[in-house]
C-alpha cells in the first residue's frame, strides 16, 4: 500500500454525494484537484472548475460537454467528453491518485487506465470491483499501485486490520448493514412499495442507485465480493450483519476470538479522508461519536429469505468467471427499470436471479469478456421485462 499523503488528484464522478465531500476534504487539507468528470451536471461542475482550476474535465454527456465549453471560455481548463475523456482525466500525468465515485460499471475502464498510468486508486466504485476483480487486482498487483476503498464497510475493515502483522490469525470479516428502508417488512408488504419509500435510507445520503441497492441488501451482496477482492477472503468468511444504527461500520475476528471494530457517526468525511492521508490521520469535519447519546447499538442477521441480494451475489462470486459481472449488469439494467416505474421493486432481485440462472459463466481474460457479459446480461433484463409486460397484456 502507498505511504504517502495524496497530493494531486482526479476526482471520477464529482458531483455526487461522495464527489463533493471529497472535494470538501481535498479544500481543506490542500490537495491540488487537476481533473474532474461527471455524467450531465455542467452547473455544478463549472462551479467546481472556477473554485479549484483544475487542467481537464470530463463530461460523459457529449452535448454537455460542448455546451460547457461554451460556457468557460474564460477558464483555461480543458473540456473532455465520453468514455475517452473519462479515462483521460483518470490517468492525467500530474495526479498520484485517483478517487473513482463514478456510479456503476462505467467506472471500470477509467479505474483500469488509472491503473496503467501507475496511480493509486482511492475505490468508491463498487462495481468496478465486482464487475472486474480479479483484472484490477491483478493490474494493480503488477503496476504496484495501491487500492484503498473508501466504502464505509471497506474502510472500517482496512483500518480494523492495521494491527493485523499475520494475515492466517484472520478468521472472519463482519460487515455491517443498515438493512434500508424495508428491514423488518415482509414479502407482502412489499410487494407494492414505490419508488419514494425505496429512495428514502434512514441513515446515509447517497445517490439513487446505491439506495435501491441498500434497499433491497444486493448493495451489500456487491460488499461482499469487493471485500473478498479487496482483502483476499473466501465468501464464507465473510459475514453479514445487519445494524440499524450504522455506528460500526464493520468488523474483524482473529483466530483468538477476538473482534475489532471501527466506529464513528454515519458520514463519509471519515472513509474519504482516510484514503487520502492514509497512513496518517489529521482532524476531521466530521462530527464526534457521542455513543452516551446513541447508547444502544444492535445487531441482528439479516433475512435472506425476503432480501436475497446477499445470497445471489455470495453464489455468483463463487460460480466466479463472469459470473458477478452477470449479476452487476443485470441489477444496474434493473435498477433502472425500477426507477422508470416499469418494474417493481421485489421484480429487481427476481431478474437478477433469473440471469444469474440464465447465463453460464465464462472465464476472464479480458476487459472485453467483463463488458460482453454484462451488455448480455442488460439485454436478457430487457428482453425478459418485455416478454413479462406483453403476458400482462
Ligand atoms: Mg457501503
Amino acid at each position: 500500500m502507498g505511504d504517502m499523503m495524496v497530493e494531486k488528484i482526479s476526482v471520477l464522478g464529482s458531483t455526487g454525494s461522495i464527489g463533493k465531500k471529497a472535494l470538501k476534504i481535498a479544500d481543506k487539507l490542500g490537495i491540488l484537484v487537476k481533473g474532474l468528470s461527471v455524467f450531465n451536471n455542467i452547473s455544478l461542475l463549472e462551479d467546481q472548475i472556477r473554485c479549484f482550476k483544475p487542467e481537464k474535465v470530463s463530461v460523459f454527456d457529449e452535448d454537455a460537454a460542448v455546451k460547457l465549453r461554451n460556457n468557460i471560455k474564460d477558464c483555461r481548463t480543458k473540456v473532455l467528453a465520453g468514455i475517452d475523456g473519462l479515462c483521460e482525466v483518470a490517468s492525467l500525468e500530474s495526479v498520484d491518485t485517483v478517487l473513482n465515485s463514478v456510479s456503476g460499471m462505467i467506472g471500470l475502464r477509467p479505474t483500469l487506465c488509472a491503473i496503467d498510468a501507475r496511480k493509486n486508486i482511492a475505490l468508491a466504485n463498487k462495481e468496478t470491483l465486482v464487475a472486474g476483480g480479479s483484472l484490477v487486482m491483478n493490474k494493480a498487483r503488477e503496476k504496484g499501485v495501491s487500492i484503498l476503498p473508501v466504502d464505509s464497510e471497506h474502510s472500517a475493515i482496512f483500518q480494523c486490520l492495521e494491527g493485523c502483522h499475520d494475515k492466517k490469525s484472520l478468521q472472519k470479516l463482519i460487515l455491517t448493514a443498515s438493512g434500508g428502508p424495508f428491514f423488518g417488512k415482509s414479502i407482502n408488504d412489499l410487494k407494492n412499495v414505490t419508488k419514494k419509500e425505496a429512495l428514502k435510507h434512514p441513515n446515509w445520503s447517497m445517490g439513487d442507485k446505491i439506495t435501491i441497492d441498500s434497499a433491497t441488501m444486493i448493495n451489500k451482496g456487491l460488499e461482499v465480493i469487493e471485500a473478498a477482492w479487496l482483502f483476499n477472503v473466501s465468501p464464507d468468511d465473510i459475514e453479514v450483519l445487519i445494524h440499524r444504527e450504522s455506528i460500526v461500520h464493520s468488523m474483524i475476528e482473529y483466530n483468538d476470538n477476538s473482534v475489532i471494530a471501527q466506529l464513528g457517526v454515519p458520514d463519509m468525511g471519515i472513509p474519504i479522508q482516510y484514503a487520502f492521508t492514509y497512513p496518517d490521520r489529521l482532524p476531521s469535519i466530521v462530527d464526534k461519536l457521542d455513543l452516551s447519546k446513541i447508547r444502544n447499538l444492535s445487531f441482528c442477521k439479516p433475512d435472506n429469505k425476503i432480501f436475497k441480494g446477499i445470497e445471489i451475489c455470495k453464489s455468483a462470486l463463487k460460480i466466479g468467471g463472469t459470473m458477478p459481472a452477470i449479476v452487476n449488469g443485470a441489477n444496474e439494467e434493473a435498477v433502472k427499470l425500477f426507477l422508470e416505474d416499469k418494474i417493481s421493486f421485489l421484480d429487481i432481485s427476481n431478474t437478477v436471479e433469473k440471469a444469474m440462472n440464465h447465463f453460464k459463466s465464462n472465464s476472464v481474460a479480458s476487459l472485453d469478456d467483463i463488458l460482453k457479459a454484462d451488455k448480455e446480461a442488460r439485454i436478457f433484463v430487457k428482453e425478459n421485462v418485455f416478454r413479462q409486460e406483453n403476458k400482462i397484456c
